[in-house]
């Protein structure tokens, strides 16, 4: 039985482990507009019964690898063409200088991050694969991930849809691997919306990619992108379709909600960000819709308000930085650690250090890895303090 009793009977029946239905988490929704606090409640309290008083975040390096893109997202200021000043094309020696410098830094993952198959479609990312000696953008990563790993570090590969094989090789090194759904939509893939001029982007095709993770038995962390033209139906069915292949293959490890923030280089520059309460209440139903899911809010993107959402279900701050920019939200850097230890502690909870996989989940990886990870890992899988301060 729980103390806590409100008004809203699903509410209550969710509080009571009912498994809630798709009809009921938009009657949920739509309850909530007008009052949302007792959603609120329900979600920290799930989230209470699930996670404890425990918030994590992963101290990471962001590897911009190469940031063309073969695909055109309207919201998207990472992808760079040929000749712009931020076009990144790390080379072997840049990588491993950066991953000296993270592992100074006392960072744990080493997040790598390439724009989809920029090889298909520029010269310039086949003439810089071969000046490398690699043949694709998947078999360059695979190389970077040993090097990671040779210098202490775990890598985290987020490079859009990979095939089954590249994803079984980069699975042997890779702690863990991402791939945002970013919406189950097709809608917001029709001609004047987000996603027209990104295949890769079609729902089906990305959750085959994740479908595929499921096969392989990879720790996957996918998430939704909030505010960039959907209905909240289509957010919430975007949960279930992760919500299903979690039930089919229990990898999915993480949920990142990201809140929309217009960037002025592109075309959705005049579009409002994400609404905050809008957003709050997504991150609350996503709670209630998988209560022992890992639910994160990237800190950067709130960063008046991050710990605000503390109140609301959350329990991971994801991937933070001391060291290099966030190249996909270039205009809002990390908060300093220390300050989201600091607000976290004010909140009521403990900040500690993950892997880039969750301690759950270790069971999936390789025993290489975690023999590797078992010579810094506290007693609760969560990296050692003397690793990380
Ligand atoms: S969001 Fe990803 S797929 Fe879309 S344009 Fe940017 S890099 Fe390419």
């Amino acid at each position: 039985m729980n103390n806590l009793m409100l008004n809203s009977e699903i509410l209550n029946s969710v509080l009571e482990n009912k498994i809630i239905s798709y009809e009921d988490a938009v009657q949920i929704y739509r309850d909530s507009k007008t009052n949302p606090l007792e959603l609120f409640s329900t979600a920290q309290n799930l989230r209470k019964k699930s996670k404890g008083q425990t918030v994590t975040f992963s101290k990471k390096a962001f590897f911009n690898i190469i940031n063309m893109c073969k695909d055109t997202c309207t919201y998207c200021t990472y992808k760079a063409e040929p000749g712009e000043e931020k076009l990144s094309l790390m080379s072997k020696q840049d990588i491993k200088q950066m991953l000296s410098l993270a592992k100074k830094y006392r960072c744990v993952e080493a997040l790598f991050v390439t724009g989809e198959r920029p090889e298909q479609r520029y010269q310039g990312a086949r003439d810089w694969l071969k000046k490398n000696g690699f043949k694709s953008t998947a078999e360059y990563l695979t190389h970077a991930s040993e090097w990671a790993l040779e210098e202490g570090l775990f890598p985290h590969t987020n490079a859009g849809n990979l095939t089954f094989e590249e994803m079984k090789e980069l699975q042997k090194t890779n702690a863990s691997m991402g791939l945002m759904l970013e919406n189950s939509s097709e809608r917001l893939s029709q001609k004047g919306m987000p996603h027209y001029l990104a295949p890769s982007k079609r729902p089906k095709t990305r959750l085959d990619v994740l479908e595929n993770s499921g096969k392989l038995k990879i720790p996957m962390t996918t998430g939704i992108l909030v505010g960039i033209g959907e209905t909240p139906e289509e957010v919430i069915e975007s949960m279930f379709a992760i919500k299903k292949l979690h039930e089919k293959y229990g990898n999915i490890q993480e949920i990142i909600l990201q809140n929309f923030q217009p960037k002025h280089d592109t075309k959705m520059r005049e579009f409002p960000s994400a609404e905050e309460t809008y957003f709050k209440i997504i991150v609350a139903l996503s709670r209630i819709i998988m209560p022992e899911m890992n639910i994160q809010i990237p800190p950067n993107l709130s960063p008046k308000s991050y710990q605000s959402f503390l109140t609301v279900g959350i329990n991971d701050w994801g991937g933070i930085s001391p060291l290099t920019p966030d190249y996909v939200n270039p205009e809002f850097s990390w908060p300093e650690i220390k300050n989201i230890e600091e607000n976290t502690k004010i909140a009521g909870f403990d900040l500690k250090c993950r892997f880039p996989i969750y301690p759950e989940f270790f069971p999936f990886i390789s025993k290489e890895l975690r023999d590797k990870m078992s010579l810094m890992e506290d007693g609760e899988g969560l990296v050692k303090e003397e690793y990380w301060r």
